[in-house]
């Protein structure tokens, strides 16, 4: 009783939260945003906060209490407000992975299809790429809109692409940069409410995310995967967005580029429909949710008909031209793509032999790209918009001994000897042929 009554009577203090997340017990509502509210003003230490993310790591959070924290850390700063717009804005979300560049044609095409599409991105860190890093290969493209100038985009094209602006979830930001230096990244309360703090601060009504699984993932295995994809669908719902979720495999690159320009390239040649069949598949499985979340269809075959209709008649290629037009981006790229940023140079990594190409592993292509300079290391750092890699044999792909597997786009051998050894780790051959596999291995209903 009297343990109760000092709590009521005087201020939460940080030791006594953190030691009843140590000990096991599941901490109030009062006492999360309590930890929120010292995250957000400084008053919680460095020491302190990254004592309880440990102990949330170890001992894990309740449903009850990710969506507390999650609710938290939405209010800890500016939210946008969309409630304007003359319909559903539908967000969509990727835990990331190598090659996936799904957003930059998801966002035009759904916005042809009639979707309000609003989406603030990240940029890249470590193996894999950052959409903001790859609009901004394209000459001029602001990434770096006012909520305004984000809203009238959005509304006129149909999707605004944009970085979130510096007062949008604060508690979300330190408590990042702490679980980066205290090996606190990998919990899935924490991960779920890092995530979806973020989209529900964006505004959107409804919300599809894309759960990556696999080499090339941060998360490498299924049940892990459906565990993050499952915990964001709940605290999606609880806070009033309809959310769904899919998991899709990320143990090979997905399409055919890895690298900004490489991959800006590759968006437009795939809204002109000669897209990569696992980017495809992925970008239609979500547009296709998407309009019906938008209310625009109910029936699953008239979404995907929506869908396709769109890509077939060219409306999302002059949809994505618009986004880039309106964004300062020159629109030209669109027709031709060799105004984006190139590198110079070229080597290649061959088949060791013939057969069936097994594996190519998406997480060593990834830090092959990462070492020729198209990402960064630290926060803050340039990248080269023009190097990457260039698959050009597929997992399942019949390959001869000396044929081109990977295609490197260097600038005078920097990240070279460390790219193409990378690139060859990444490689796998079989003698026997290997059974296609859709990349879509899971979704949320
Ligand atoms: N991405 C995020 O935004 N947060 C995490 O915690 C992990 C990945």
């Amino acid at each position: 009783m009297e343990a109760t009554t000092s709590r009521i009577l005087r201020p939460m203090q940080p030791v006594e939260i953190i030691a009843r997340k140590r000990d096991g017990q599941p901490l109030s509502r009062a006492e999360i945003e309590g930890f929120i509210d010292g995250v957000t003003d400084g008053s919680f230490g460095d020491a302190q906060a990254s004592a309880l993310l440990m102990a949330i790591v170890l001992r894990g959070m309740t449903d009850e209490e990710t969506a507390w924290l999650t609710d938290a850390m939405t209010r800890s700063g500016a939210r946008v407000d969309l409630s304007d717009l003359p319909g559903t804005p539908v967000g969509k979300h990727s835990t990331g992975g190598v090659g996936d560049k799904v957003s930059i044609v998801l966002a035009p095409l759904a916005a042809a299809c009639g979707v309000f599409v609003p989406k603030m991105s990240g940029r890249g860190l470590g193996h894999t790429g950052g959409t903001l890093d790859k609009l901004e290969s394209i000459p001029g493209y602001r990434v770096d809109l006012s909520v305004d100038e984000f809203k009238a985009v959005l509304r006129e094209v149909g999707t605004s692409i944009v970085g979130a602006t510096a007062d949008m979830v604060p508690a979300d930001r330190r408590l990042y940069a702490l679980r980066d230096v205290t090996a606190t990244v990998e919990s899935v309360p924490l991960i779920a409410a890092s995530i979806m703090s973020k989209k529900l601060a964006e505004g959107s009504r409804a919300l599809v995310l894309d759960v990556k699984c696999g080499d090339g993932a941060f998360l490498r295995t299924r049940p892990q995967a459906e565990a993050l994809a499952s915990t964001m669908v709940v605290l999606g719902r609880r806070a009033g967005v309809a959310t769904e979720a899919v998991v899709t495999d990320m143990d090979a690159p997905l399409g055919r580029a890895v690298g900004n320009a490489l991959e800006v390239a590759e968006c437009v040649e795939t809204l002109r429909g000669a897209g990569a069949p696992d980017l495809l598949e992925i970008v239609c499985a979500l547009a296709a949710r998407m309009v019906r979340l938008a209310g625009l269809e109910t029936d699953e075959a008239a979404a995907a008909a929506r869908v396709s209709a769109a890509l077939d008649s060219g409306r999302a290629l002059e949809r994505f031209t618009r986004l880039v037009e309106r964004q300062g981006g020159d629109p030209r790229v669109v027709e031709d793509p060799t105004r984006l940023p190139s590198a110079p140079d070229r080597a290649c990594v061959r088949a060791p032999r013939s057969g069936y190409l097994a594996a190519l592993r998406a997480g060593a292509i990834g830090r092959a790209a990462h070492a020729l300079g198209a990402g960064r290391t630290r926060a803050g750092e340039a990248v080269d918009h023009g190097v990457g890699v260039l698959v050009r044999a597929r997992p399942g792909d019949a390959v001869q001994a000396g044929e081109p597997l990977v295609e490197l786009h260097h600038r005078a051998r920097r990240g070279l000897d460390a790219a193409v050894s990378l690139c060859e780790s990444a490689v796998a051959i079989a003698d026997e042929p290997i059974a296609p596999r859709s990349r879509i291995l899971q979704v949320s209903h």
